[in-house]
C-alpha cells in the first residue's frame, strides 16, 4: 500500500543522487525520487480528507521512469518507483480527475480499442514477410509489437510539438474520448528507422533458427501486451486487457512464449500471473535460446547499455551481456549493473522533453567510454539512444558475428 511504502522514508535524500529525472527537470524537487515520496504522503492525507482534487501533484508521479535506481541506494528500502505506481493507481481508482494525465488517458483508450497504444494498423506490420515459422510448435515468438511501435512514437511527438503544449494537452483529452483520432499521428512514422527495427526483428528470428529453435508466430497486428495500461495505474482496464491477450496466446496453442524485449518479458513473467487466473504459460527472453550459436568475435569496441528491467529489478539477468561480450570487446558505462542509469524511454509519450534530456545525458556517458558503438537489448532504449547512427540492437551485432 502507498501509505506503508512512503511511511518507511527517513528523508535522507540518498535517492536523489541517482534519480535521472531530477537533474533532467532542472532539479525540480517534485520530479525527483524523494519529492515523489513526499508527494505520496500528501496524496494519502488528501485522499483521507477528501481533498485530493485540490492537489497539483500528478506530474510528479507520471514523470517517474519506474527504473528502480532509487531502491538500490535507499537505506530504508523505499522504492519511489513503486510509490509513483501506487499513486497513479490511487488517482485512477479514486477517479481524481484533476490529477489524471490526459496523455495517459489517451494511451489507455487507444490501447483498449486497437490493442496497441498508437492505433497502428496491422497492414503496416510486415516485418516477417518471407520468413518461415513452424506453426505447430508449442513455442510462440511474441514481439508484443514493441519494436514495431518505436517507428511511430517520434511521429506522435512531432504532432505534439506542432500543436504546442496547451493545444496538444487538450487534444489528448479529446482523443481519450475518441481514440480513432490518434491514427492521424501514424502517417508521421520514421520509415528509415522502421526499416532498421524490422531488420532487428528479422535478425532475432534468424538467430533463433540458427541456434536450432522452432517456433510459431501470430502474424501481423500482434497485440501489444498492455505495459502502459499497467504502468499508468489503470489496473481494472489492465486486468481486462491482459486476459484478452492471454486468450489470444492460448488459442494459438502455445505453451511457451519467447519474448524479444525486457518490458514484455517482465510483464508476462511477473505481472500477468497476478491478473490472469490460471496463467500457465512459460515465459522466456529470446537470448536464453541462443547458447548454441556459433559466434566469432568482431574487431570492434562496443558499450552495452543495460535495460533497467534486466539489472535494477530483484533478479539481475546477464545473458545479453555474455552474448555481446562474445561478439565484440565490450565495455560498460560508469553507471551500470545495480547503479544503472535509465535511457529515459518510459517518459517518451507523456513527458517527451524530460525523456530527451535524460537520454542525451545517458548517451554522452556511453559515448565517453570511447566505444565505437552503443549496443542495446531493448527497442525502447534503442529508440531513445539512437543518435548519430552509433546505436544498434544486440540482435544486429550478434547476426553480424554469427550469421556471416
Ligand atoms: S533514499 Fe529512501 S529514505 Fe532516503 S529520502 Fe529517498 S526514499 Fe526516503
Ligand atoms: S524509479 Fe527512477 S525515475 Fe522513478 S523515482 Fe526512482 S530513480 Fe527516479
Amino acid at each position: 500500500m502507498l501509505q506503508d511504502e512512503v511511511g518507511k522514508c527517513i528523508s535522507c535524500g540518498f535517492c536523489e543522487s541517482v534519480c535521472p529525472t531530477l537533474p533532467a527537470s532542472g532539479y525540480d524537487l517534485w520530479k525527483g525520487a524523494r519529492g515523489r515520496v513526499i508527494m505520496g504522503h500528501e496524496l494519502v492525507n488528501a485522499v483521507r480528507e477528501g481533498k485530493a482534487g485540490q492537489l497539483d501533484i500528478s506530474d510528479s508521479f507520471y514523470s517517474c521512469l519506474d527504473c528502480f535506481a532509487c531502491l538500490q541506494v535507499c537505506p530504508a528500502g523505499v522504492n519511489a518507483g513503486v510509490v509513483s505506481h501506487l499513486a497513479r493507481s490511487l488517482i485512477v481508482e479514486r477517479q481524481i480527475k484533476e490529477n489524471q494525465n490526459p496523455y495517459a488517458r489517451m494511451i489507455v483508450a487507444a490501447t483498449m480499442k486497437y490493442m496497441n497504444p498508437l492505433g497502428v494498423p496491422a497492414s503496416s506490420d510486415n516485418w516477417a514477410e518471407g520468413l518461415k515459422f513452424d506453426q505447430d510448435s508449442p513455442d510462440l515468438l511474441y514481439t508484443g509489437s514493441m519494436y514495431q511501435l518505436m517507428a511511430y512514437t517520434g511521429g506522435l511527438n512531432r504532432v505534439r510539438q506542432m500543436a504546442g503544449h496547451r493545444l496538444s494537452k487538450m487534444m489528448a483529452g479529446i482523443i481519450a474520448g475518441h481514440p480513432s483520432a490518434i491514427r492521424v499521428s501514424t502517417s508521421q512514422r520514421d520509415r528509415s528507422f522502421q526499416k532498421q527495427l524490422n531488420n532487428s526483428l528479422r535478425n532475432i528470428v534468424r538467430l533463433l533458427q540458427a541456434a536450432g529453435n522452432h517456433f510459431s508466430y501470430l502474424g501481423p497486428g500482434e497485440p501489444y501486451p498492455g505495459t502502459f495500461i499497467y504502468d499508468l495505474g489503470y489496473l481494472e482496464e489492465f486486468r481486462e486487457y491482459a486476459n484478452r491477450v492471454y486468450r489470444m496466446l492460448k488459442e494459438s496453442g502455445a505453451r511457451r512464449i519467447i519474448t524479444v524485449d525486457p518490458h514484455t518479458y517482465d510483464l508476462l513473467k511477473h505481472t500477468y500471473p497476478e491478473y490472469v487466473e490460471g496463467f500457465d504459460l512459460d515465459v522466456i527472453f529470446y537470448a536464453d535460446l541462443l547458447s548454441g550459436l556459433n559466434i566469432s568475435k568482431i574487431d570492434r569496441k562496443v558499450v552495452y547499455h543495460e535495460p533497467c528491467h534486466f539489472v535494477l529489478r530483484e533478479d539481475s539477468y546477464s545473458v545479453p551481456l555474455t552474448l555481446i561480450s562474445r561478439a565484440a570487446e565490450t565495455v560498460m558505462a560508469p553507471r551500470n549493473g545495480k547503479r544503472n542509469k535509465c535511457c529515459g524511454g518510459p517518459d517518451e509519450l507523456i513527458f517527451p522533453d524530460l525523456s530527451e534530456k535524460v537520454s542525451n545525458e545517458r548517451y554522452s556517458e556511453l559515448v565517453a567510454t570511447g566505444a565505437s558503438e552503443i549496443v542495446t537489448a531493448c527497442p525502447i532504449c534503442l529508440a531513445n539512444l539512437s543518435k548519430e547512427k552509433k546505436t544498434r540492437d544486440m540482435a544486429d551485432l550478434l547476426a553480424e558475428a554469427s550469421l556471416r
